[in-house]
């Protein structure tokens, strides 16, 4: 009998976790539903572990934000009702705070665990666009830049993969001059929010080379995205066996998304999975649910892990590009990149 190994895959879970969301209100609700009907549909087509999260400290947020913002954040949890952190889009409503402190918590107790498992997920977390000292994009804090800089304080390669519609924008500023690498997939015109994430970006100091931006056009479908997947190369060929990935699949670049940019269907986040799979070897993996806001996209998670896990799957047809400029676009900003003799230098 030939035994076969099945990967194994640990779930960051809280039932809190299905009444937290930072986001606007016109879309919390939505928000909220993702999560709980994730976990729903999580235990119907895929074996895991559920690990609970520990809470994180203040501490851990002044690793990367401002004294004066966090005594905001605190305050704010105290106030009786909701109102915005960042008079846009990102709320604040009463004990907010605790729930910031259990988001990052999920996100270091994966860090604590991902060497017992082959893969650890995070589905509340990635929360890439909160800078040091400020909300955005519903995004009270900035998780992934604090974990990141946690594993590097502790002489780990790092490197992180953003997948998301919006552009990593705080991720990107906060980690720009360390050396931690840093690949940024995500729908770009130069408006689309939060309107950053051009290629010439690459880095600086320490962080120079480290930086690489894949902007995709508008109303990219699967076919462009597996395109710029070709990226990930680079881990393989030149930033080898890093100990610690961290990859943010966000999943609202799904063509059914309330915040519609991108045409990707369940089949891209299945091959994202698959790709990063691919990249395990020797690497801690662990991933975040990132942004969604749409019907599919708690089976666009699911679709993702079950491409981790190994499985390919097809919930929906494949979208393509009639468009072949869209794709020699990237082809040649990918190919920019892997010649390029700045890399990691
Ligand atoms: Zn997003």
């Amino acid at each position: 009998m030939k035994l076969t190994y099945q990967s194994l895959l640990g779930i960051i879970w809280d039932q809190k976790f299905t009444e937290i969301s930072f986001s606007h209100p016109m879309i919390r609700e939505v928000s909220k539903a993702r999560i709980r009907e994730f976990i729903k549909l999580a235990k119907e087509k895929l074996s895991f572990i559920e690990i609970r999260p520990t809470q994180a400290n203040e501490e851990d947020l002044l690793m990367v934000h401002t004294k004066e913002y966090i005594n905001l954040l605190k305050e704010s949890s105290k106030i009786p009702f909701m109102g915005f952190l960042d008079q846009t889009d990102t709320i604040h409503y009463p004990g907010i705070f605790n729930d910031i402190l259990l988001v990052l918590g999920a996100s270091l107790t994966a860090t604590k665990w991902s060497k017992f498992y082959d893969y650890v997920y995070v589905p509340l977390g990635g929360f890439h666009h909160a800078m040091p000292d400020r909300a955005m994009g519903f995004c009270p804090i900035n998780d992934v830049a604090i974990t990141a800089l946690k594993l590097l304080e502790k002489g780990e390669k790092v490197a992180i993969i953003d997948v998301d519609a919006h552009h990593g924008n705080g991720l990107q500023y906060i980690l720009y001059d360390k050396p931690i690498l840093k690949v940024n997939i995500y729908a770009y015109d130069g408006y689309f929010f939060p309107g950053t994430g051009k290629v010439q970006e690459i880095g600086e100091g320490k962080g120079k080379g480290y930086n690489i931006n894949i902007p995709l056009p508008l109303g990219s479908t699967d076919d462009v995205f597996e395109k710029s997947l070709e990226i990930l190369d680079i881990i393989e060929d030149y930033y080898k066996n890093p100990s610690y990935i961290l990859v943010i699949a966000g999943v609202d670049g799904h063509k059914d998304d309330e915040l519609k940019s991108l045409e990707f269907t369940t089949n891209s986040y299945n091959l994202l999975g698959l790709k990063i799979r691919r990249l395990k070897k020797y690497s801690n993996i662990i991933a975040y649910g990132g942004g969604g806001y749409g019907r599919l996209s708690a089976l666009s998670m699911v679709s993702f892990l079950e491409g981790l896990m190994g499985k390919k799957t097809s919930y929906e047809p494949v979208t393509f590009s009639n468009d072949k400029e869209k794709i020699e676009k990237i082809e040649k900003i990918i190919s920019r990149f892997k010649s390029s003799a700045y890399l990691f230098s």
